[in-house]
């Protein structure tokens, strides 16, 4: 089989809202009138990102899911999404099987793949990813007031717990592993829970690089400060707080949005969450005074060894 042959068999599929998909110089979209459109695009590098032995069809879901998630945190509605491969071999099972994850996934989410490239290289995989939104209405880092009220959904620390384990620096029992094993090779976009959140949330992003680092980044764009309680952030309570706060506040892979609403939309938000079927948590206030302060249960503050994840540090 070559590369024709290979693209022909596994990523021509039907495109259902682009007028024109793979197998052209160009795929051909159709914007929404009334809509703005979101771009955004992320690399995956075999041992840097993931295992380069880990399971074809988890990859091809978190190839797309880590780019699907940051539609979802701009509050916009996923399209479209290309994509760059750069394969050692053609492995048809390997292929077949990273394609079963990959539309699997687009098909559940209503985007299209309209085209990508593929090249023979180190495993290397790239989505960049088109998404609408209703003109003005994207849900920016920089839009958190003081007094507004910091909420985290689903549960974190649960994908660098796995990621402890399977590097050899913790033991998790079989079932908490399995739990979490699923959290960072399956995650969970939650594109519903960001559309709802249009015109209620200040300021959101998503939580890929860990909690703390990535809340830090909506503090600077919006100039302002911010008080968490770290015992209130959300985790499995199979996970124990004073092993594993590190990994709940800081660790990543999370895929979970943070986002800050006024207190007077708090209802709004809880109603916003049980539309989508995904938990929320109020975790702490934005301050006028810039930094992040984590407090503990007691009021005590917490200093962690690392914020999040910066890839030359
Ligand atoms: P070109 O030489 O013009 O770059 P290619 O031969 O690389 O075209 O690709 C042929 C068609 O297949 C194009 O429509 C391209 O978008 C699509 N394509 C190539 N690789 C992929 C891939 N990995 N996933 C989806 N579509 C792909
Ligand atoms: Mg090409």
């Amino acid at each position: 089989m070559n590369e024709f042959a290979m693209i022909r068999r596994y990523f021509t599929r039907p495109a259902r809202r682009a007028r024109l998909g793979v197998g052209d110089d160009a795929a051909v979209l159709v914007p929404t009138p009334g809509t703005e459109l979101l771009v955004s695009t992320d690399l995956l590098v075999a041992g840097r990102h993931f295992f380069a032995d880990v399971d074809p069809a988890a990859l091809g879901h978190k190839t797309l899911a880590v780019n699907l998630s940051d539609i979802a945190a701009m509050g916009g509605e996923p399209v479209w999404a290309v994509l760059g491969a750069a394969l050692p071999t053609l492995d048809e099972a390997w292929i077949a099987a990273f394609c079963d994850g990959l539309f699997a996934l687009a098909e559940r989410t209503g985007v299209d793949i309209v085209g990508g490239d593929t090249t023979c290289g180190p495993l290397t995989l790239s989505v960049t990813i088109g998404g609408e939104v209703p003109a003005g209405q994207a849900i920016r880092r920089d839009g958190a007031r003081p007094g507004d009220e910091i909420w985290v959904s689903g549960q974190l620390g649960l994908a660098a717990a796995a990621l402890a384990h399977l590097s050899g620096e913790a033991r998790l029992s079989a079932p908490l592993l399995a739990e979490c094993r699923k959290r960072l090779e399956w995650p969970e976009p939650r594109i519903g829970l960001g559309m709802a959140l249009r015109g209620i949330a200040s300021a959101m992003l998503d939580i890929s690089d860990g909690f703390a680092g990535d809340l830090g980044h909506i503090l600077e764009r919006s100039a302002v400060g911010a008080t968490v309680d770290i015992d209130a952030l959300p985790t499995d309570n199979r996970l124990e707080r004073a092993i594993w706060r590190d990994a709940i506040a800081a660790g990543g892979d999370d895929y979970e949005l943070c986002f800050t609403a006024p207190p007077a939309q708090a209802a709004a938000v809880r109603a916003a969450a049980a539309r989508a079927g995904v938990d929320v948590t109020r975790v702490g206030v934005i301050d006028a005074a810039p930094g992040l302060r984590l407090l503990d249960a007691q009021q005590r503050p917490v200093h962690l060894k690392r914020n999040g994840f910066d890839h030359f540090a």
